[in-house]
């Protein structure tokens, strides 16, 4: 007879379940997909010889198997796998599931890829019953503290695996009931007051209230109990909170969770136990002190619980010398072996320590850069992987201003919140109210701090803007004009707070659904990285960067954090490919970018030079002359101011290239709104009112965001660009005479045909060779185009003949590829969001599949033609890493972004040539 061939038969078998016991695993850290985190980090703190209560992970394959086939599991899963694998737990502990006399107990524990906190609650001390508590309590000597397990698993399991728990948290928890009366009747406060027969008491109610609900007595049978926990941990992967857990995450559903089963340890035995949370660093500042806290006599999620005050991880070192030594002993092994901070679980049962998680710690931005450059310093880490270690985002955490911690929690606390809008501007500014940009100049002119409250912003508003510490708008999103221009400007913005209605005629500013007003001049307090509008004043201080870099006001050798900032950068600049340029109009802008690493303008918008004073009179006069005599006078009179602001900014700028896009905007922009205006301004220029309201009707257009503007102003009257390259070039030819060389990058927007850009290049070369031979000196410019129009990227190739450089003009190539106007999107892309149209909001992230596809075709037709087009993006997106990832790849030379993303995108760069 042949033996059967054992070998065989597990061989084929698919290995379902991965053992950390007998002081070795199967797994380790490497196999998180398999594993989740929480079962792969324990395996491989196994390996390493740190002292884990032994157990056995549940693969996620498992999981998916569970929801493929009808909530059933593998063959033989219960049969055989798991008992084997609690066999071998047994056998290292002298313990046996179920026994009477020396029961060995566990925890259920859940863990998916992803840590996912909060998803299911943990089944501790399962394997108890009306027999093994009494062989518990015989064999530790202690009555009160297997009642006291006991009481906490019938609570646990009928609340996780009989589903108790009152799913509404308004609802109360039966078992919390039960323990908060008891407690009530005794007059005590602490669960570790109970006695014995209290225990007992209420593990007796316990039940009573799980066979009402159910019908059912509470299960004796630890198998099944395990059976049980098992199945609710997976089930716990599609329940409601871990569905919108993983959607608001983007952590797909088939990824699925592990379960862990872990023969337990007690911190819940008495005073030499306890149980406790670390973190290998301080997760909040980043600096290299053991920070966290613990509870003796006390178990599981007892710390985090809140009925007890935990205590500081120094007073173990008091308390426990040698517990305490021990555990910083493993914080060093862990942070060697992780080459990370990471975050800890320990019990300590009977003076001995025991290792229950670990996982790389969450971090503010201001702690991930800490840690990253010092753990390069301590030789743990390399330039590179600190360089990816630091999301780009976390660097606005050390560039704008903060409040106050303590004072801004305080304000809180004494319910001066009024609302909170988008997070349109990072960080913090306190002020004055005032409702209009002429009352905000005034008040900064008396040196009063200033908010600016609008409704919604235009570029009238710019003025005000720019004086202000921060800007408030009941209307527009992340992507509105006073977003925009206040990231721009390094503004702190919050804007879209629609929970107030603000009142110009009055003065006012009310919070909807109450009777609190705020008038012009009273304080208010705004928090641009969370939306926060706070009533009053909250102090606030310049981040350590700013005060070293732009106010100067500190000494780099004074400033730690500006060291690490520095370092970063430094590594940063050494391995990205792409350039890093700003979008900016006036020379501070200039002066504050270039502090930050900008290496050119990528963007200046000439229509902001336009407005202010006597400028924006000449302007209405250009728009409103009857012919183009009368143009021509009035853009004399722009012409010295345009060429001023050119020569300020190329001076600022250096050798450094600057890109000039042509005027943009439709006319009527400039023109007067009001009755008043069109009045004040019909007495300056000496037309009628009449005359003034007939040209804005006139220039009035159904959808002007496809109207005459762009080139398309040019063409209809050249006299505008022909002014402005005067201006340009006029401006260049000065700096020349005074010794530095510039080379202006003349950039025409809107351009959809070949044809377009040759009739304004025509115009360009023919004005900058007329001024040249004036002026008698030489200097070189370019001439380019924005890609913006999707047909200009599909006929780049045609384009690219005209041009000596293409700039993405992704926010209108974002309106015009998706037809989806920036400004009205606000009304349905939150629902898009929801219904994942979109992952991201397109005008923040570039649509890669759309957008950046129309991108990549221009940039390929392009450099078919001239392969060394310089090639940039100029966008909004130009700021976000992720679209500065994918202009990297594209082969873009550059990128451009509002000034205080610079840093950010320098990041963004080296990660994504780091990645690729
Ligand atoms: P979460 O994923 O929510 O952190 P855990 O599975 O880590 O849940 O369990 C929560 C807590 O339960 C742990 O921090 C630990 O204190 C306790 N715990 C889990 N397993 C055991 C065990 N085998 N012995 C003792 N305590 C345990
Ligand atoms: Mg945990
Ligand atoms: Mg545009």
């Amino acid at each position: 007879m042949p033996e059967p061939d054992f070998d065989k038969a597990t061989s084929d078998a698919k290995q379902y379940i991965y053992s950390f016991a007998g002081g070795s695993a199967e797994g380790d850290a490497s196999m998180k997909n398999l594993l989740g985190g929480k079962g792969a980090n324990l395996a491989e703190m196994a390996n390493i010889g740190l002292p884990v209560p032994p157990g056995f992970t549940i693969s996620t394959e498992v999981c998916t198997y569970y929801y493929d086939h009808q909530k059933t599991y593998p063959e033989n899963l219960f049969e055989q796998d798991i008992p084997a694998s609690l066999r071998k737990v047994e056998q290292e502990l002298g313990k046996k599931f179920g026994d009477p006399e020396n029961p060995l107990l566990v925890s259920v524990r859940s863990g998916s890829r992803a840590s996912m906190p909060g998803m299911m609650d943990t089944i501790l001390n399962l394997g108890l019953n009306s027999e093994t508590v009494e062989g518990l309590s015989r064999k530790s000597g202690n009555a009160r503290f297997a009642w006291d397990c006991y009481r906490r698993f019938v609570q646990m399991y009928g609340d996780v695996v009989l589903e108790l728990k009152p799913t509404d948290k308004k609802q109360i928890d039966p078992f919390e009931a039960i323990l908060e009366a008891k407690k009530h009747e005794l007059g005590i406060a602490l669960d570790t007051d109970f006695s014995v027969d209290d225990l007992k008491e209420i593990v007796a109610k316990y039940k009573a209230a799980i066979f009402e609900k159910t019908g059912r007595n509470f299960p004796e049978n630890p198998y099944e109990q395990l059976k049980g926990a098992i199945g609710a941990v997976f089930n716990s992967w599609n329940n409601d909170r871990a569905v919108v857990y993983r959607k608001l995450n983007h952590i797909p559903g088939y990824w699925g969770t592990a379960c862990n089963v872990q023969a337990m340890v007690f911190g819940n035995m008495g005073l030499d136990c306890g149980t406790g949370v670390a973190f290998t660093r301080d997760a909040a500042t980043g600096d290299d002190i053991f920070y966290g806290e613990f509870l003796m006599n006390a178990q599981g999620e007892d710390v985090v619980a809140g009925t007890r005050t935990p205590l500081k991880i120094e007073q173990l070192k008091a308390e426990n010398p040698e517990i305490y030594n021990q555990l910083e002993d493993i914080r060093s092994i862990l942070e060697k072996h992780y080459r990370d901070m990471m975050d800890i679980e320990f019990t300590i049962e009977s003076n001995k320590l025991f290792m229950l998680q670990c996982r790389v710690g969450k971090r503010t931005g201001v702690a991930a850069i800490k840690i990253a450059v010092d753990m390069f310093n301590e030789k743990l880490i390399s330039e590179k992987e600190a360089i990816l270690r630091i999301e780009p985002e976390q660097l606005n955490q050390l560039l704008r201003p903060v409040f106050d911690l303590k004072a801004k929690k305080q304000a809180i606390e004494d319910g001066r919140l009024l609302a909170t809008g988008l997070n349109a501007g990072p960080g913090a500014a306190t002020g004055k109210i005032y409702f209009n940009a002429a009352d905000a100049a005034d008040a900064c002119k008396r040196n009063e701090p200033v908010i600016l409250v609008r409704i919604e912003t235009s570029p009238e508003d710019i003025k005000g803007m720019a004086v202000s510490e921060g800007i408030l708008t009941e209307r527009g999103g992340m992507t509105s004009h006073a977003a925009l221009v206040a990231r721009q400007m390094g503004k702190v913005c919050v804007a879209g707070c629609g929970a107030l209605t603000i009142d110009y005629q009055k003065g006012e500013m009310r919070v909807n659904g109450s009777d609190i007003v705020l008038r012009e001049g009273d304080y208010l307090s705004i928090d641009g990285s969370t939306g926060e509008v706070i009533a009053g004043e909250v102090p606030t201080k310049n981040s350590e960067i700013i005060e070293v870099l732009i106010d100067k006001t500190l000494k780099p050798e004074d400033a730690p954090t500006w060291a690490i900032y520095n370092q970063l950068m430094e590594w940063a600049d050494r391995y990205r490919k792409l350039n890093i340029r700003t979008n900016a109009d006036q020379p501070d802008q200039a002066e504050t970018a270039i502090t930050f690493g900008a290496e050119g303008i990528g963007l200046c918008r000439t229509e902001h030079m336009f407005f202010g004073g006597e400028r924006i009179d000449a302007m209405r006069e250009m728009i409103l002359a009857d012919d183009i005599e009368g143009r021509k006078t009035a853009l004399d009179k722009l012409l010295p101011y345009q060429r001023d602001d050119f020569y300020g900014l190329f001076k600022a700028m250096g050798s450094r290239p600057v890109t000039i896009r042509l005027l943009d905007p439709p006319l009527h922009e400039f023109l007067p709104h009001t009755e008043g205006e069109i009045a004040d301004l019909a007495a300056k220029i000496g037309k009628s009112v009449e005359t003034i309201s007939e040209r804005i009707s006139d220039l009035h257009e159904f959808n002007p965001m496809l109207g005459l503007r762009g080139c398309r102003l040019g063409i209809l009257h050249p006299e505008i660009p022909v002014m402005q390259v005067r201006a340009i070039i006029e401006a260049a030819c000065r700096l020349k005479k005074e010794g530095h060389e510039v080379v202006p990058e003349i950039m025409v927007p809107l351009v959809s045909t070949v044809k377009e850009l040759e009739i304004t290049a025509e115009i360009i070369h023919k004005t900058a060779r007329s001024v040249i031979a004036e002026q008698g000196t030489g200097i070189r410019y370019l001439v380019g185009t924005m890609i913006e129009v999707p047909r200009a990227a599909i006929t780049s190739d045609q384009i690219a003949r005209a041009a000596d450089f293409f700039s993405y003009g992704t926010n209108d190539l974002t309106q015009m590829g998706l037809g989806m106007s920036r400004d009205d999107s606000g009304q349905f892309l939150p629902t898009y969001q929801q219904q994942d149209i979109f992952a991201r909001n397109p005008f923040e992230s570039i649509d890669i599949d759309g957008v950046g596809r129309l991108m990549s075709i221009s940039a390929k037709e392009g450099r078919s033609v001239k392969p060394d087009l310089k090639l940039g993006i100029c966008g909004e997106h130009g700021g976000d890493p992720t679209t500065v990832e994918f202009c990297h790849k594209t082969g873009l030379n550059y990128v451009s972004c509002s000034p205080y993303r610079v840093p950010i995108a320098r990041l963004a760069a080296a990660r994504a040539a780091l990645q690729s």
